[in-house]
C-alpha cells in the first residue's frame, strides 16, 4: 500500500503556513541591506505550490563590482586579515551561537524556499551549518605554517597568508550547508567574500548573514549577491578582483567559469560538479539493510544530492529478493507538504517563473528541474527498463513528483548514465567484483561511491579500486565536518571540508632568511 496514496496528497492541496517571516530579500554590500543598482527583483517561488514566497533584489554586473570593492577595501584596509586568530575565531563562534539560537527559523526558511522536509531542516541542516562554522572558527588559531631545513645556512618559514577577495557561487539543493561549506573556511583564513546564492534560493544565507553581522563580523567582509548565473556568477567569474573563486553546480556551468576565471585573471578556482555514484550491494549483504541503505542513498533530499547513489547495482544472487524490496520501500516512503511531521520527501525544486517573469532563453542549463526529471522516467520506460513503482508526478499541485523505482536498467540507458537529481532509483545487475568495478567506474564523474558487504577483503577491494572522492561502506551521505568532499574526474577539482578545505583558502610564501654564525652549522 502506497503512503503517498490518499492522506498526504489532501495535505498538499492546503499547504501549512510556515512559521517565519521574510527579514531579509535585499543585497548585502559593505555590512548594509540595499536595493540592486537596476532596483529588480525576482521572485523566489514555493516548490509546494509554485506561489511567490518574496520578492528578492536581483543583482546585477555592476551589484557585483560594488560588492567586489567592499570585499577589497575590508581586506587590504580592514580589520579580518588584520586582528588575531583568536578574535577571528570569537565573531564566528558567536555567529555559529546566533544561528543555534534562530534554528527554527532558519530551518523554516530553508524548508519554504527549497522544499525539503522541515525536520531534516531543523534537526539535520541548521546544525550542520551550525558544526561546519565551529569547525573552522576551531581551525582560525591553529592554522601555521612550517620552518625548513634547506641548504647552506638559511633560516626558511613558510607563513600561510589569505588569499584576499573569494567569489563564491552556490546551489538550491543545499543553500545552508553550501553556504557554510564555502564561508567557514574562507572566514577562518581571513579573506573577504562575495558570495552569489542559487536564484531558487535566496532567502535563507540572507538570514544567517545577518546573524554574522550581529555576531561582530566586520562591513565588507561576507557580500552576498543574489540573482542569475549569467549576470552576477558570470560577472564574479570575471572579475578581476577577486583573487579565488569557489563553485558548486552542474559540471557545464563548472566547465563555463574555469573558462572566465582563465580568460579573466587566473584566479584559482575550486569545483564541486555533479555526479552519477554507483551504489554496490555484494552478494553477501543483509538484503533488509541494504534496501534501506541504497533507497536513502538515492531518495534524501527528494533524490537532489551531487552524491546521490542513482545507480544502484545488486548482485545477481540476491537481485530479486532485493527489487522486490526496493519497491516495497519506495512506495512506502511519505510524501507530502515538507512542513508536515512525519514527511519524508517534498516537493522538487523548480524553476517554473510566473508567466510575467522574462529569463534568459540563453541559458538552457537545467532550466525546469520537475519537467526534466518526468522527462527522465518517460525515458527509462520507453528504453525498456521495468517501472517498478512510481513513474509520475504526486498530486495535481506544485513539485511532487511519486518515489520511483526501475528494474532491469541497461549502463547504456540515459537514466543510468545522466545525473537526473529526482526521486528516480535504478536497480542494475552483476555477476562478480571485477565487472561491476569497470561498470561503476565507467563513468565521466566521480564524486562518490557506496558499498554494502560484511567481508573486509570485498569492501578493501573495492573502497581501493573505486575512482570517486568520497567511498561509504556500509553507510552513506555521512558529512562530518571533519571530512573531506569532493570529485574525482568531472566531478570536481579540489576538496571542501575537513583540514583539506583550508588549503583552498591559503597562499604558501616562502621567507627566506641568511643565518648569521648558526650554532648548529
Ligand atoms: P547550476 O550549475 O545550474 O547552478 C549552480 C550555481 O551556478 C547557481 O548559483 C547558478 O546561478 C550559477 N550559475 C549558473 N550559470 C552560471 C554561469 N554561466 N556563470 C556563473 N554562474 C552560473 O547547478 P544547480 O542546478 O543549481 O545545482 C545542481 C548541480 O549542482 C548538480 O549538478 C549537482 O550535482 C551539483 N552539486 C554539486 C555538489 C558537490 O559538492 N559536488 C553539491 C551540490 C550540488
Amino acid at each position: 500500500v502506497s503512503k503517498y496514496s490518499t492522506s498526504a496528497a489532501a495535505t498538499i492541496e492546503e499547504p501549512i503556513k510556515p512559521s517565519v517571516e521574510v527579514q531579509h530579500t535585499q543585497l548585502l554590500i559593505n555590512g548594509k541591506f540595499i536595493d540592486a543598482a537596476s532596483g529588480k527583483t525576482f521572485p523566489t517561488l514555493d516548490p509546494r505550490t509554485g506561489e511567490v514566497i518574496a520578492q528578492v533584489s536581483e543583482g546585477n554586473g555592476e551589484d557585483v563590482d560594488r560588492a567586489v570593492a567592499a570585499a577589497r577595501k575590508a581586506f587590504d584596509e580592514g580589520p579580518w586579515p588584520r586582528m588575531t586568530a583568536y578574535e577571528r575565531q570569537k565573531i564566528m563562534l558567536r555567529a555559529a551561537d546566533l544561528i543555534e539560537k534562530h534554528n527554527d527559523e532558519i530551518a523554516a526558511l530553508e524548508t519554504w524556499d527549497n522544499g525539503k522536509p522541515y525536520e531534516q531542516s531543523a534537526k539535520v541542516e541548521v546544525p550542520m551549518l551550525v558544526r561546519q562554522i565551529r569547525y573552522y572558527a576551531g581551525w582560525a588559531d591553529k592554522l601555521q605554517g612550517h620552518t625548513i631545513p634547506a641548504d647552506g645556512a638559511l633560516h626558511v618559514q613558510t607563513l600561510h597568508e589569505p588569499i584576499g577577495v573569494v567569489g563564491q557561487i552556490i546551489p538550491w539543493n543545499f543553500p545552508l550547508l553550501m553556504f557554510a561549506w564555502k564561508v567557514g573556511p574562507a572566514l577562518a583564513c581571513g579573506n573577504t567574500i562575495v558570495l552569489k546564492t542559487a536564484e531558487q534560493t535566496p532567502l535563507s544565507a540572507l538570514y544567517v548573514a545577518n546573524l554574522f553581522l550581529e555576531a561582530g563580523l566586520p562591513a565588507g567582509v561576507l557580500n552576498i549577491v543574489s540573482g542569475f548565473g549569467p549576470t552576477v556568477g558570470a560577472a564574479l567569474a570575471s572579475h578581476m578582483h577577486v583573487d579565488k573563486l569557489a563553485f558548486t553546480g552542474s559540471t557545464e556551468t563548472g566547465k563555463a567559469v574555469l573558462q572566465l576565471a582563465a580568460k579573466s585573471n587566473l584566479k584559482t578556482v575550486t569545483l564541486e560538479l555533479g555526479g552519477k555514484s554507483p551504489f554496490i550491494v555484494c552478494k553477501d549483504a543483509d538484503v533488509d539493510q541494504a534496501v534501506e541503505l541504497a533507497h536513502l542513498a538515492l531518495f534524501f533530499n527528494q533524490g537532489q544530492c551531487c552524491c546521490a547513489g542513482s545507480r544502484t547495482f545488486v548482485h545477481e544472487s540476491i537481485y530479486d529478493e532485493f527489487v522486490a524490496k526496493a519497491k516495497a520501500r519506495a512506495l512506502s516512503r511519505v510524501v507530502g507538504d515538507p512542513f508536515k511531521s512525519g514527511i519524508e520527501q517534498g516537493p522538487q525544486m523548480t524553476r517554473l517563473y510566473p508567466n510575467n517573469f522574462v529569463f534568459d532563453p540563453n541559458n538552457q542549463i537545467d532550466s525546469k528541474q520537475f519537467d526534466k526529471i518526468l522527462g527522465y522516467i518517460k525515458s527509462g520506460v520507453e528504453n525498456g527498463a521495468t517501472l517498478e513503482a512510481g513513474g509520475d508526478r504526486f498530486g495535481n499541485k506544485g513539485y511532487y513528483v511519486q518515489p520511483t523505482v526501475f528494474s532491469n536498467v541497461q549502463d547504456n540507458m540515459a537514466i543510468a548514465k545522466d545525473e537526473i537529481f529526482g526521486p528516480v532509483q535504478s536497480i542494475l545487475k552483476y555477476k562478480d567484483l571485477d565487472e561491476v568495478i569497470h561498470r561503476a567506474n565507467n563513468t565521466a564523474y566521480g564524486l562518490a561511491a557506496g558499498v554494502f558487504t560484511k567481508d573486509i577483503d570485498t569492501a578493501n577491494t573495492l573502497t581501493r579500486a573505486l575512482k570517486a572522492g568520497s567511498v561509504w561502506v556500509n553507510c552513506f551521505d555521512i558529512f562530518d565536518a571533519a571530512i573531506p568532499f569532493g570529485g574525482y574526474k568531472m566531478s570536481g577539482q579540489g576538496r571542501e571540508k575537513g583540514e583539506y578545505s583550508l588549503k583552498n583558502y591559503y597562499q604558501v610564501k616562502a621567507v627566506v632568511t641568511p643565518l648569521k654564525n648558526p650554532a648548529w652549522l
